[in-house]
């Protein structure tokens, strides 16, 4: 018995909204998602969400080691029959962004594979990326909007793609119809793939300075940038024009239109100018 939902019914089980529980059942969803990967035999993975294991028993067959770390501790009965053929499955029952992540993976390289409900799922990227062993690469099943929101170009850009760019490349490997999940959502989903970059693609004096001036520039919604940095930076609307003109950027500009090259130079500028920098 694989099928998720003879599964949860089996073990009286509902799946709960608020953890984004849509189960995948199709045989070919799951197989793409790991031949997304492209998992190599000597790989570690961390499993974000394993649900009902049916994507962790694919993956298991696949690697060396899997680590699978679910927050419902009810599916602990489901997951201990679907994965009892697979000696090097190590189960997790926690929230992923509870878990002692340099404790349970060291420093050595592994690879994310996740579905994950989207409440977190900026949560979880900024843990990833942001830890001091990031994954070689991230394969994540979220709702299609969010997967274009990763990928996003100037124009459309927002704190989400520019986080994403900035330590990644992102590209969308497949698309879901929401018939493959159980119970089936309100929207298609998309398969994104994350390799992470060993450098930022772009030069800045630190990771936190750009943020600190990206947030800024975010901050206030369908804002002119002069504005949003002036108040996220606590500079006055002039000093704000005069740094995005040495950056080379119109300040009436809006967050969304920059590249993050653009980003980049404009931090630089204010590194240049502010004493904390
Ligand atoms: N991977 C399974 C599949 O593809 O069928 C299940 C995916 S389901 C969309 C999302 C899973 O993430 C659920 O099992 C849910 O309980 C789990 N989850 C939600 N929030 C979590 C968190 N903070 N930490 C760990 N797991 C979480």
């Amino acid at each position: 018995m694989t099928n998720p939902k003879a599964l949860l019914d089996h073990f009286g089980v509902l799946p709960k909204k608020s953890l984004g529980q849509n189960f995948l059942h199709d045989p070919q969803a799951l197989e793409k998602i790991a031949d997304a990967a492209e998992l190599m035999p000597d790989e570690t993975v961390l499993e974000i969400g394993p649900g009902t294991g049916a994507l962790t028993a694919v993956l298991a067959g696949r690697v060396r080691q899997v680590y699978a770390v679910e927050l419902d501790r009810r599916l602990e009965p489901i997951m201990r029959l679907t994965l009892a053929p697979h000696a090097n499955v190590t189960v997790i029952f926690d929230d992923i962004m509870s878990v002692n992540l340099p404790e349970l993976l060291g420093d050595q390289p592994y690879v994310v594979v996740a579905n994950v409900p989207y409440y977190i799922t900026s949560a979880i990227l900024r843990l990833l990326l942001e830890g001091k062993n990031p994954p070689k690469r991230i394969i994540l099943t979220v709702q299609l909007e969010v997967a274009e929101r990763l990928i996003a170009k100037p124009g459309d850009m927002t704190l989400l793609s520019v986080s994403a760019q900035f330590y990644a490349k992102p590209k969308i490997v497949a698309r879901f119809n929401k018939a493959v999940f159980y119970p089936r959502p309100d929207i298609d989903s998309a398969v994104i793939r994350l390799d992470v970059y060993d450098a930022p693609p772009v030069a800045v004096p630190s990771a936190d300075q750009f943020f600190r001036v990206v947030k800024a520039g975010f901050g206030q919604k369908r804002k002119q940038l002069k504005n949003s940095l002036a108040e996220g930076l606590h500079i006055d609307h002039d000093a704000a024009a005069v740094l995005l003109e040495s950056a080379g950027i119109d300040p009436k500009r809006r967050a969304e239109t920059l590249s993050l090259a653009e980003w980049a130079a404009l931090t630089r500028a204010h590194a240049g100018n502010s004493s904390d920098a």
